[in-house]
């Protein structure tokens, strides 16, 4: 196998590899998939696992009583039945990338948080407010992509209802000692249709209304969880890629403070 790089330069702070290492192993190989339109979903990258591919909910379950998840699926996307309670995945995972498109209901009913109000909840506990918030104001922290009760986004980037709109997020979940004191809290950021609106964002705890809940201690998986909150809300091509490094980094980037090796 052909051999790249150098065997002779410093090792980086931390690490066991040096600079250009010529035994760093190589990124594996993906196809990156493509994006969505209006008209269609698009496609997941290759190593993406896939929670709604728009034909059943085979992988979601009522949060409710762990039965199935009764929300309707047709054209591609599922919609909440309002009255059928909040339906999550069978699946736990914990950091990772995750996409998820969402569209409000076209015909406008309600206003402040009673238009096309949902919600996107990491690990359960966590919520990404979605909410019709196009020409609909309401208290900042609770619109379009706000971290529910706690940061509004940076910017209102929403489409009109009935619009697919998408989340990419990038979520680190919270650690927690052997004791389940808080070690770091969670991290999280979030594109709203392409634009960041918000930046390696520390949460408070969970997200709830009118209230701060503290962080208590969970397991490092959780739930993706989506919302009824009583408005027909459809989404569409969800999916997530867990985030950890290829060649088994672990987590000193988090942890361990950077001292450069004395140059030579
Ligand atoms: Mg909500």
């Amino acid at each position: 196998m052909a051999k790249y790089g150098y065997d002779d330069t410093p090792f980086l702070p931390n690490t066991k590899w040096r600079v250009h290492d010529s035994n760093r192993p190589q990124p594996p190989v993906i196809w990156p998939g493509c994006f969505s339109t209006q008209e269609a979903p698009g496609e997941p990258p290759s190593d993406a696992i896939i929670l709604f591919d728009g034909k059943d909910l085979s992988k979601w379950v009522s949060v409710k009583d762990g039965g199935p998840a009764r929300w309707k699926v047709e054209n591609g996307y599922m919609e909440v039945v309002p009255g059928t309670g909040d339906i999550r995945t069978i699946e736990e995972f914990g950091d990772c990338q995750l996409h998820i498109e969402w569209a409000a209901p076209a015909e406008v009913r309600g206003e402040g948080q009673g238009r096309g109000n949902s919600g996107v909840f990491l690990m359960g506990r966590y919520e990404i407010q979605v909410l019709d918030c196009y020409e609909n104001p309401t208290y900042a922290d609770g619109t379009t992509a706000a971290i529910y009760g706690q940061y509004p986004p940076l910017v209102n980037a929403c489409r009109k209802p009935g619009e697919w709109q998408v989340y990419d997020i990038i979520w680190l979940a919270p650690r927690f000692d052997e004791n389940g004191n808080l070690i770091r809290p969670a991290y999280v950021t979030v594109f709203h249709n392409g634009v960041v609106v918000h930046y390696h964002t520390p949460l408070f705890g969970p997200t709830t209304h009118r209230a701060t809940l503290p962080y208590q201690p969970h397991p490092p998986v959780g739930p993706l969880r989506l919302q009824d909150h009583g408005d027909p809300v459809r989404y569409r091509n969800i999916w997530y890629r867990p985030l950890r490094g290829y060649d088994g980094e672990p987590e000193w980037r988090d942890w361990t403070p950077i001292v450069m090796a004395p140059r030579g």
